[in-house]
């Protein structure tokens, strides 16, 4: 069931998106060389409990840590660890905060030091195929307007989008109806209306959409070991289109 969310609802989903984005600027300055996952983690963890807000991933299933660091070949869900980023690395960042009782939820893929253009390239195209999309959240369309946007600039670049795991609705829980992927064709699925809340979240490989778990049970790597990004924004569908909840 899709929940449709109320004036008061959104303004609640705007503080949770807002947290998120502010924590994704810490981080974004404290990415370098030298760093592990594991101080990005803290770093996170700290700046959402001081806005009294609660990391919503941390215990999420047994997830062990307020965010997901996935590096390179890894396309989400990776764990913070002792691992130090490198120079040419590229690391997507996934964040989740809950407070009043509203999830807000966003992925960014940050460049470590100097990258190569081709991984430059594949975030351009990630945040364009997420533009595209959000683009589409328009009241009236169908849902797979969404996910045809996202693919339709991810293929048209080489790219292959993620198959096995799929965008969400969002509210007073993190995953809500609809699943929203990034791929299919047009007109299809529900019509969007107004109050409806989703996380749209393309995940883009170099090489092919195939992925796998590693033995850790949570790291989601493409099988050809392709580089990745994942970029995802919380959204809200309004008479004046898409707001979006997790930017500032
Ligand atoms: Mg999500």
């Amino acid at each position: 069931m899709i929940t449709l969310k109320s004036d008061r609802e959104l303004e609640y989903m705007q503080i949770a998106g807002k947290i998120v984005a502010e924590t994704h600027q810490k981080l974004e300055k404290a990415i370098k060389p030298g760093i592990t996952t594991k101080e990005l983690d803290t770093i996170a963890d700290n700046y959402i409990l001081s806005c009294g807000a609660k990391p919503a991933f941390k215990g999420y299933q047994g997830f062990p840590a307020a965010i997901c660091t996935s590096i390179n070949e890894a396309v989400v869900h990776g764990i913070p660890g002792l691992r130090e980023l490198k120079d040419g690395n590229i690391i997507s960042i996934d964040i989740g905060a809950v407070i009043n009782g509203y999830y807000g939820d966003a992925a960014r893929t940050y460049p470590v030091g100097t990258i190569d253009e081709d991984w430059a390239k594949l975030i351009r195209v990630t945040q364009e195929a997420l533009d595209a999309g959000i683009a589409k959240a328009i009241e009236g369309n169908r849902l797979s307007d969404i996910s045809n946007a996202v693919q339709v600039v991810a293929e048209g670049s080489g790219y292959s989008v993620v198959r096995d795991y799929v965008g969400h609705g969002i509210g007073r829980e993190m995953h809500e109806d609809p699943q929203v992927p990034n791929f299919g064709k047009p007109g299809r699925g529900p019509r969007l209306r107004s109050g409806m809340v989703l996380a749209i979240e393309p995940m883009v490989n170099a090489g092919s959409y195939e992925v796998e778990t590693l033995g850790d049970n949570w790291t989601v790597v493409t099988k050809d070991k392709s580089y990745s990004a994942h970029i995802e924004d919380t959204i809200a569908i309004t008479p004046n289109g898409p707001m979006i909840l997790t930017r500032i």
